[in-house]
């Protein structure tokens, strides 16, 4: 395994020792350590949790719902915004204000870790114990050893080329949906994103070992997978590449319906759309994240396509797949992005006619290529403006599109209900993964789990509104 960064075991020379739980030295763990443990971020790292959830009661360590309860703190950080750390640097005081000198240990894991492992450590009043890297889950155990019996901080933030988890069945709450990362990595190095440099080279695991995990969540009760990745459909695995995987996993028993997230615009061949377009578990909903609508500003952010290639693609996949639900990401005010250049990305929203998007301001982040090139020129109080400009259109846009569902009839898989108000109340999601609130008869029998036939009666720009058809 070529290892990337240094792997010391030990607190490298240049950071301070011994500040083990705030100096207080850790007592040995009466019985089993209880671990407390916070996800941050995007769909991967809530993997990530489940996964080192796996990892550790395999090591007879015990997870608490509470903080409090806690020998252990463990938050798995996001390290996209700036937002996020500050988030985090929040928490890790508040966890020990509230111990109030009583011993916990904390941990950082995620691209956090990875990222800012220098800054984590020296920040004396943060008291970090451990800190693991996304591809270093495997060595937890041995980390909190080292930090406990030797009272050292401990750390491993190394990339691996090789980690994929694959021999490790992740601790999943019960649910209909369940996320598989199904590759980890990614080897685009858009210039505003730190992605590359936390998560490492992009590996992806075998079909089988895929379609494995696929079978015991379908014996678990689950009837939607979502296919995980950075970049999902660049999933390679020697022959196998992303369509063929797609292809293997649907004909897994059980298994109702498939969605994948993240993709990449320039890794959609026309194979791949059309195992969208015709294999029914494949669900005709595609996220497409756009970032820019200017060339200038894409070429900046090393997206390697131009606006006219995405509308190309956009147009394409629309002939192709009936009733396309396409979804987007948007980045404004990136740097030097002039008003014109603003515009484009506007007037490519109205062309397009997403039916949803993810807008973010533009947050410069460390290591990226953006950082080191490019100055964080745009004001705050631009994006700002720029951020709610665009919102305002994507909602009616959004709107318009909800609404033009009014009079249809849809089969929805029921889901576990958090935004109902009555008790005659389901929620469940249209096969474009629209969520839509049903009123359920009193006769009624259906449950979460189940596809139904439902006519839209009513529309907002969040959700559906529906009478369900027994
Ligand atoms: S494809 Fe996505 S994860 Fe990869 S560098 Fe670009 S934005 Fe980051």
């Amino acid at each position: 395994m070529k290892i990337i960064n240094q792997k010391p075991t030990a607190v490298p020379p240049d950071l301070p020792e011994a500040n083990l739980n705030g100096g207080t030295p850790m007592p040995r763990f009466q019985k089993k350590p209880q671990v407390f443990l916070e996800t941050y971020g995007c769909q991967m790292n809530e993997y990530d949790s489940e996964l080192v959830r796996t990892i550790l009661k395999k090591e007879n360590y015990e997870f608490v719902p509470k903080e409090q309860e806690a020998d252990i703190v463990m938050l798995n950080t996001c390290a996209i915004r700036e937002h996020a750390h500050r988030k985090v640097y929040g928490r890790v005081h508040a966890i020990r204000h509230a111990r109030n000198g009583k011993p916990v240990m904390i941990g950082i894991l995620g691209c956090m870790a990875t990222n800012l492992r220098q800054e984590l450590f020296q920040d004396r009043s943060l008291k970090i114990d451990f800190i693991a890297g996304p591809d270093s889950y495997k060595r937890l155990p041995a980390l909190i050893d080292e930090a406990v019996v030797d009272g050292k901080k401990s750390f491993d933030v190394t990339l691996s080329e090789f980690e994929t988890y694959a021999d490790v069945y992740p601790s999943r709450k019960e649910g209909v949906n369940a996320w598989i990362a199904v590759m980890r990595g990614c080897n685009n190095f858009c210039t505003f994103c730190v992605v590359p440099y936390t998560r490492g080279r992009e590996r992806s695991r075998p079909v089988t070992n895929v379609v494995e995990e696929v079978k015991r969540l379908a014996d678990d009760g689950f009837k939607q997978v979502t296919l995980l990745g950075q970049n999902v459909n660049s999933y390679r695995h020697e022959e196998d590449d992303f369509a063929s995987l797609l292809e293997e996993v649907s004909k897994v028993k059980g298994i109702e319906r498939i969605r994948f997230t993240s993709p990449h615009p320039k890794d959609f061949p026309d194979r791949l759309i059309d195992v969208v377009a015709q294999n029914p578990k494949v669900c005709n909903q595609i996220h497409l994240p756009l970032q820019s609508g200017n060339d200038r500003v894409l070429e900046m952010m090393d997206r390697t396509y131009t606006r006219q290639e995405f509308m190309g693609l956009v147009d394409n996949m629309r002939k192709r797949v009936s009733n396309l639900v396409l979804s987007t990401d948007v980045i404004v005010g990136f740097p030097t992005e002039t008003e014109e250049e603003f515009e484009d990305t506007l007037s490519l929203i109205r062309q397009v006619e997403f039916d949803s998007a993810f807008t973010f301001k533009y947050s410069q982040r460390k290591g990226t290529i953006a950082s080191k090139k490019y100055p964080d020129d745009v004001l705050e109080e631009t994006k700002t403006e720029r951020i709610m400009r665009l919102n305002d259109i994507q909602k009616e846009i959004t709107y318009q599109k909800n609404r033009a569902h009014i009079g249809e009839t849809h089969t929805i898989l029921l889901e576990p209900a958090t935004h109902t108000k009555s008790k005659n109340e389901m929620v469940g999601r249209t096969d474009g993964n629209k969520l839509v609130i049903v009123t359920t008869p009193a006769a009624s029998t259906h449950k979460v789990g189940d596809m139904v036939q439902v006519r839209i009666t009513d529309a907002t720009p969040h959700a559906l509104k529906s009478d369900m058809l027994l």
